[in-house]
């Protein structure tokens, strides 16, 4: 059957390109690692979106349209693809087709039907918390977990900045859209995108935000599709304002090696690799340890792209994965990431895993409470 599917047919190129490729990506994709089949690599998943452009039976269509949602966003396979294929891209373009054209997996819809309550229940959880500002010229962006997850924390993260900038006010009410654009809800995406901006407010010029994702998603997608009002002259993640404020940072007594996890949406996606370690570095008073794999060639927890959501047993053994790869430089080794969801990851598989933003909390004194 010939669906409507015009994101995808603009990457027929990609698709095509993949099909007849060697599969030189192989190796770098944690979900073809864990699940061990052909049909989930990078070459599986680009060939699934080329027979739903070329026209599967209707019975057929829910699975070739499910493996735009067996990835996780990370770009690992870019890293090795002499092509310059952009296999995350394209996926991410059949999602919103499949979406529109009703053969997304029910997860998805599921978060798509139920986005309005889950709003409702942020900007409640935010208020409760006193995470919901105005008039100050720099918005610190807690993420919507930690607002949901732990209030607290996030108001440390935002005193732990007003310490490093001065005047600034939360943004802990509205989600940046990231996972509306995960799940390939296009319209819905750019209509959060409008509240957020409205949220940020018409004073703040500069945007300081503690997680990964969202990070990426202001700094690549909001201009990407012109939804970043001009006043917004400086986007940065938290690691990349306390390594400009380094002098600020005071060591933390901690006693065993730590480690820095680069988050595939700030590694990878943004290319900070850098001020993490800096940071960490200047709070702790020494060397970090190394991971096996870092920078470019991180491996990812499995958190992104909505995968925890689409294929749980999936995410859970690429945490495991990567938990291995922790294990294997000491029993005890402390993680420092940047990604909330990497962190609960982390956590799930029996690592001591902690955010980027407490580190520089209890750096700058910002302790408790944080009222
Ligand atoms: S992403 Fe690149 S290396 Fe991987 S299958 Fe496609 S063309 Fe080949
Ligand atoms: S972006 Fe990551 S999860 Fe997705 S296909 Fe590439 S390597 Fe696999």
């Amino acid at each position: 059957m010939n669906r409507r599917l015009p994101l995808l047919e603009g990457r027929a190129d990609a698709t095509a390109r993949c099909t007849y490729c060697p599969k030189l990506c192989r190796p770098a994709c944690p979900v073809a690692t864990v699940e061990g089949r052909e049909t989930v690599t990078p070459w599986g998943k680009m060939r699934a979106m080329d027979e739903l452009l070329r026209g599967v039976e209707p019975a057929e269509e829910a699975s070739r349209a499910a493996m735009a949602w067996a990835c996780t966003g990370c770009g690992r396979c870019a890293t090795l693809c002499l092509l310059d294929n952009p296999v995350a891209e394209t996926l991410f373009e059949g999602r919103a087709d499949a979406l529109a054209n009703r053969i997304a997996p029910a997860p998805v819809s599921q978060l798509v039907a139920g986005w309005t309550d889950r709003r409702a229940r942020l900007q409640e959880a935010a208020l409760e918390a006193r995470l919901v500002g105005a008039g100050a010229r720099v918005a610190v962006v807690p993420g919507c977990r930690a607002v949901r997850e732990d209030p607290a924390g996030a108001r440390r993260t935002v005193r732990a900045v007003g310490e490093m900038v001065g005047a600034c006010h939360a943004v802990g009410g509205e989600c940046c859209g990231a996972p509306l654009w995960d799940a390939g809800d296009r319209e819905g995406f750019f209509r959060q995108a409008a509240r957020f901006v409205a949220a940020v407010g018409e004073d703040a010029t500069e945007l300081v935000v503690a997680d990964a994702g969202c990070a990426w998603t202001l700094r690549t997608l909001y201009p990407q599709f012109g939804l970043a009002p001009e006043r917004w002259t400086r986007v940065e993640h938290l690691s990349e304002t306390a390594a400009r404020k380094i002098d600020r940072l005071q060591p933390v007594a901690v006693d065993g090696d730590v480690a820095v996890h680069d988050s595939c949406r700030l590694g990878r996606g943004l290319g900070v690799y850098d001020a993490p370690r800096q940071v960490m570095e200047r709070i702790l008073g020494r060397a970090l340890v190394a991971l096996p794999t870092s920078h470019e060639h991180s491996s990812c927890s499995g958190g992104g792209g909505l995968l925890p959501i689409t294929r749980p047993a999936t995410a859970r053994a690429i945490a495991e994965e990567l938990a291995g790869e922790v294990r294997e430089v000491g029993p005890d080794v402390a993680v420092v990431t940047s990604c909330t969801s990497s962190r609960s990851q982390l956590r799930k598989a029996g690592v001591r895993a902690d955010d980027l933003a407490d580190w520089i909390a209890r750096s700058l004194g910002v302790a408790g409470d944080a009222d």
